[in-house]
């Protein structure tokens, strides 16, 4: 139980890394940047790879 408070305190006091990742699309030109948490990057890229393309025409 004390080992759990001491844990939670220092999770509070020493926040894990932030994490930043990208996510580009080649097909809509599409380019996300996300910085958070390591595992709220996965789900926030795995949203953002779910998006609603809409490949660019070409341009002539
Ligand atoms: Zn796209």
């Amino acid at each position: 139980m004390l080992t759990n408070l001491l844990r939670t305190a220092r999770a509070r006091l020493f926040p894990p890394p932030l994490l930043t990742d990208t996510y580009s699309c080649d097909r809509c030109g599409l380019y996300v940047k996300v910085t958070d948490h390591p595992d709220r990057v996965t789900k926030i890229l795995n949203v953002v790879a779910r998006h609603d393309c809409k490949p660019k025409p070409k341009a002539l």
